[in-house]
């Protein structure tokens, strides 16, 4: 006899514990071995919302929250100024590869600062006896030409005039300023909110407005171009007082490093990620030290771990974030050379799980190659997830498209690869001929016995780059045609979205709240559990991702 179907709800409450498993329980079956994101699934919760009410916030470090939990790898195949902006218009952050002399590095971080901004604190500004070539070499290095002017051609002095564009346009280049600029300035007064003066901008239909003090100097500037980037692009991630990008970049560990790190805070580095494939290391702890004391205000990533006590020493040491994943990369030969190294989804769970306790975000890195996989992270407690391969066939990605095989692609590469090792300029400003003095080591982090030796060998990320025998720990592959990240990441998080819905949860902070009380649940799946989950049965078919 069957059941009255009113009493559904009321039998389900007579089951000792709900359908599927909890995350303890999930990582417990790791009895069998670690697990990765492909070994298991979350089970569908209840739809009471549309997908677009889902929000995609979340914590990568103590201070910084994002709108989209997306990072891109710093790697020299996948992140320089055009990923990183892009990146950030669209909520996620790129972090700046350092395979590359400083001053470039240091270059691509002030782009990205100066390419959204509310008040321009320190803009470009001229006086009226430069030349229209000199507005027209701003241009082709800066991108911009709407320069104020000013007496003595420099902030602070007093304003006479504006030269944009039209002004240098089919004039002879030797033509001083002083007889092309615009002195007739609709400008606003120092103490100026910025909603006020963008009000102003706005009515005023000028493209620029020059802030002055009660004196008329010039103190600062304002770009309507940025009005029109804060509306195309809501979800940016933007210092709140500066409207500024947040810009992120990559160091190692070695001592010129610290010089490295200095041009990069120069130019107005928010995030800096200690760039090592064994986080665990004095080298990394004393450049820890060295950069909380130094620069008390700069987030530091440091990583990579993927166990509770590797993360434990870099929490202990001040790391304001943490990078997890060894050997998932999809360029990645670590496991199968070092022996050493984590299923993914076990490392994320361990050291979120331990971090969490302290307020320290974790990112999930390498081995995400669809969206299933970035919800799996964030369920399993990543505040956001390191992209590479994903990533690095976009146009935004350094280096031009080709074909193999027919099919467009774009090279990318492991930067523990033996042509990244060999192009690479470790820790070096300009030369690639780099003398590494050893490490003496402070008297809390000691250096071992034979510093010399292990610091020529420990600093770099992939711990060979100095030896006399280079250990590859990366490939170097092509990766296919993606189109442009402003198509590509917005199709991720409209997955995200839809994905949650059917979890039943609107936010990444519900989702965790979800995962830590046990409502959100989980099943493994089994091989064929994985051959089922995955398009079978067809003679052929095309997979498209997204339109
Ligand atoms: P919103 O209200 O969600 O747009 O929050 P925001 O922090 O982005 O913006 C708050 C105010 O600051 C709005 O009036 C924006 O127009 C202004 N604003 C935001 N970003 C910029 C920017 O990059 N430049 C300028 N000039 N104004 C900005
Ligand atoms: P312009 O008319 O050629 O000056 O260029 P736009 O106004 O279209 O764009 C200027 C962009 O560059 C804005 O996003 C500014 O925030 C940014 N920017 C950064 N630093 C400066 C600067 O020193 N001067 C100017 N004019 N713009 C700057
Ligand atoms: P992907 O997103 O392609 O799966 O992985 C990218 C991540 O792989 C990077 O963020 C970095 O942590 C890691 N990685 C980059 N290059 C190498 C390499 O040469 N060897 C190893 N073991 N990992 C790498």
């Amino acid at each position: 006899m069957s059941l009255d179907p009113s009493s559904a709800l009321d039998l389900l409450k007579s089951y000792d514990r709900p359908d599927g498993l909890a995350v303890t329980e999930l990582m417990d079956s790791r009895q069998h071995g670690g697990l990765t994101y492909n070994d298991f699934l979350l089970l569908p919760g209840k739809v009471d919302f549309p997908a677009s009410d889902v929000l995609t916030e979340s914590r990568i470090t103590r201070n910084v929250v994002l709108k989209t939990p997306f990072m891109s790898s710093p790697m020299d195949t996948v992140t320089e100024t055009d990923m990183a902006i892009a990146l950030a218009l669209l909520g996620g952050i790129g972090v700046i590869h350092h395979n590359q002399p400083a001053e470039n590095q240091a270059a691509m971080v002030r782009a990205v600062k100066r390419h959204e901004n509310g008040f321009i604190s320190d803009p470009v500004v001229l006086s009226p006896s430069h030349r229209v070539e000199d507005v027209l070499d701003i241009k082709a290095r800066l991108g911009f030409c709407g320069i104020p002017i000013t007496d003595n051609g420099a902030v602070g002095g007093k304003l006479v005039g504006i030269v944009t564009s039209r002004d240098v346009q089919f004039r002879d280049p030797s033509t001083p300023l002083s007889q092309v600029m615009i002195s007739d300035l609709v400008t606003a007064s120092q103490g100026i909110t910025l909603l006020e003066a963008n009000d102003i901008l706005r009515d005023s239909k000028k493209g620029k407005l020059p802030i002055v003090d009660k004196n008329g100097n010039l103190v600062s500037l304002l770009a309507r171009s940025d009005l029109l980037k804060n509306q195309s692009y809501p979800l940016a991630s933007k210092n709140p007082e500066t409207k500024q990008l947040y810009a992120a970049a990559a160091i190692g560990t070695r001592p010129l490093d610290r010089t490295r790190l200095d041009l990069l805070v120069e130019a107005g580095l928010d995030i800096v990620v200690i760039d090592s494939s064994q986080g665990n290391s004095v080298f990394q702890l004393d450049m820890i030290q060295h950069i909380k004391q130094k620069y008390p205000k700069l987030e530091v990533i440091a990583g990579n771990v993927v166990t509770r006590e590797q993360a434990a020493s870099l929490i202990a040491a001040g790391a304001d974030g943490l990078r997890v994943g060894m050997g998932s990369g999809s360029i990645c030969i670590t496991q199968e050379v070092m022996a050493v190294g984590r299923p993914q989804a076990t490392a994320v769970y361990a050291v979120a799980e331990f971090a969490s306790k302290f307020g320290v975000p974790v990112i999930a890195d390498g081995g995400i190659s669809n969206v299933g996989h970035i919800v799996k992270a964030l369920a399993l407690g990543a505040g956001a997830v390191m992209m590479g391969g994903l990533l690095a066939g976009t146009e935004e990605a350094p280096g031009e498209y080709f074909y193999h095989e027919g099919k467009r692609v774009k090279a990318y590469r492991g930067m523990g690869s033996l042509e990244a090792m060999e192009q690479g300029k470790p820790g070096g400003t300009t030369s690639s001929k780099v003398n590494v003095t050893p490490q003496s080591g402070s008297s809390k982090y000691p250096a071992p016995k034979k510093a010399a030796t292990l610091d020529n060998a420990a600093t770099s990320r992939y711990f060979s780059e100095s030896s006399a025998v280079k250990v590859a720990q990366g490939v170097s592959g092509d990766v296919q045609d993606k189109g442009s990240v402003k198509a590509f990441i917005p199709y991720l998080y409209t997955g995200l979205q839809h994905s949650f819905q059917d979890i039943g949860v609107k936010s990444v902070s519900e989702l965790r709240e979800g995962v830590h009380s046990k409502r959100v649940r989980f099943e493994l799946r089994t091989a064929s559990s994985q051959v089922e989950g995955g398009v079978h049965g067809l003679n052929s078919y095309t997979k498209r991702l997204f339109k």
